[in-house]
């Protein structure tokens, strides 16, 4: 089987967030399944300075390959490289226009270079002469792929067989633009409709694919439900609802060769399940790191995110100093919104030896906090499918959570009867709730040492990998060329 995987973020070559985790992982499992899996991105000016620091070549492979639809017409030249020890290609699609900017989000016109960018897709396809049975598109960027599919493309002999997955990864970015942008795109305006493209007087790229794709799914079975009611469908509940037949809800795993703390080179010192005194080395070799007293008594709670509303920073900004109150250190790595970096770094102010907060990217430091705190804390308003959790277990680190979609799916409260369960969490969005949970956490990190060893066992054993998941998206690859 042919697939496509058409993503704007995909490790290790440009990454913001969990969406580039998933194109970097996903297609390396699914090809030691035996599906032909190759990788489409944009080449974004960050591409080459993280394709050097991973020591992998880029060639240029095609030059001049006609942008179909696009208003204006345009030109792509096509890169190849391959994702980490494996042979996966990745190609990269560039023009000196589109393709300007650094960042994977830094265009002025994002909604633009999406839609020059997806037409620019099907261009390298038929240049490529790569027909593909399965086109998997993921997120906004990407959603108007299966709406060319079944508009300008429907009587194509090239496609005639491509049937499409849409997956969603986080519904809080849509893609929401203008109806002149129907125009650039090159796409029947009929589609600025309500059943189709239209949404409150704009259009939704995320809408298109939805409506436009032969199967439709999310990162986690509970974000699939969550998102068809109105608290989590962030307006396109009742789009999804149309579509529940075809919605369908698929953990992320994590890249178990590259996530091991057994061999990962960026932590201080590599252990596993039978040594887990070699964790607490990575502590203090953290605390050393990032000028916190060197203490083992005290719980190291981390949080590595994104600062914007959806990770429940405000819950957290709430009881911060209550926080500090129990026996613990805290330590912060993340960027965002001014609001939460400010707040924290004057946290970190107020607590000097015992508050670390780094406002950076820092993906070998990431590294090393989930290998050297004890508790790591995701209290998110909503959570499609959450990659810290996994990450942090992966490394023998407690996840506390709040308890909804992808969160609900993988971290299960601890019975210390049963001495089942890895982690700890709550379900109401209140602060009291957050607090409560991180002291429960802390009660037994300090007072119940065989049940956190217990913990931290069950945790390291849950299983996060990618051949679970890479089995379920074959399965729905299988169905969407079913309902082609
Ligand atoms: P989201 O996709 O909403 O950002 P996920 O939990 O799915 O959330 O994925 C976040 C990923 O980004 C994780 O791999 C996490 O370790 C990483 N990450 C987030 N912020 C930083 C940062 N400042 N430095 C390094 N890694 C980060």
């Amino acid at each position: 089987m042919n697939v496509a995987l058409v993503s704007y973020e995909v490790h290790p070559f440009a990454k913001v967030g969990g969406l580039a985790d998933v194109s970097g992982a996903l297609p390396k499992a699914l090809k030691r399944m035996g599906v032909n899996v190759k990788l489409f991105m944009p080449k974004h000016g960050i591409v080459d300075k993280n394709a050097q620091k991973f020591g992998l070549g880029i060639e240029k492979v095609l030059e001049g390959v006609d942008v179909p639809f696009v208003n204006g017409g345009g030109k792509v030249d096509v890169y190849r490289s391959h994702l980490p020890k494996s042979d996966v290609e990745v190609y990269m699609i560039w023009n000196p226009e589109y393709f300007k900017y650094e960042g994977v989000y830094d265009a002025e016109d994002i909604g633009r270079q999406a839609i020059f960018f997806s037409c620019a897709v099907f261009g390298v396809f038929k240049a490529l002469d790569f027909k593909p049975d399965v086109v998997h598109a993921n997120d906004w960027q990407t959603g108007l792929i299966p709406v060319y599919l079944k508009t300008n493309l429907r009587d194509d002999p090239f496609f005639r067989d491509t049937a499409t997955v849409y997956t969603i990864h986080n519904l809080g970015y849509q893609g929401v633009f203008s109806r002149e942008y129907l125009e650039f795109a090159g796409l029947p305006v009929y589609l600025f409709n309500i059943d189709a493209l239209e949404f409150y007087g704009q259009i939704n790229f995320m809408k298109g694919g939805i409506l436009f794709s032969n199967v439709v799914n999310t990162v986690s079975p509970t974000y699939a439900e969550e998102i068809q009611t109105p608290e989590y469908g962030a307006k396109l509940e009742g789009v999804l609802k149309v579509r529940s037949a075809d919605l369908y809800g698929v953990l992320n795993g994590i890249d178990y060769e590259e996530y091991n703390p057994a061999t990962d080179k960026r932590i201080y010192v590599n252990y596993d399940i039978n040594n887990l005194d070699k964790k607490y080395m990575n502590k203090s070799r953290l605390q050393e790191e990032l000028r916190l007293e060197v203490r083992d008594d005290l719980p190291l709670v981390s949080m590595i995110n994104r600062l914007v509303d959806q990770k429940g920073l405000d819950l957290l900004m709430d009881v911060a100093d209550y926080l500090m109150m129990l026996p613990v250190q805290f330590v912060l790595l993340g960027t965002g919104d001014p609001k939460y970096e400010n707040f924290f770094q004057e946290f970190a102010r107020r607590y000097p030896g015992r508050a670390s907060v780094n406002i950076k990217f820092d993906a070998e430091l990431a590294q090393k906090i989930y290998a050297g705190s004890d508790i790591f804390l995701i209290p998110s308003k909503y959570e499609p499918c959450g990659l810290g959790q996994m990450f942090s277990m992966r490394y023998g680190t407690i996840p506390v959570v709040r308890y909804t979609g992808g969160l609900a799916d993988t971290v299960f409260e601890y019975d210390p009867v049963r001495k089942e369960g890895n982690g700890f969490g709550f379900v109401d969005y209140k602060s009291s709730e957050l607090l409560k949970s991180l002291a429960k956490a802390v009660y037994f990190c300090t007072m119940r040492k065989d049940d956190w060893r217990r913990i931290i066992v069950n945790a390291m054993s849950t299983d996060c990998s990618w051949d679970r998941s890479a089995d379920e998206y074959l399965k729905l690859y299988n169905i969407a060329r079913e309902k082609q």
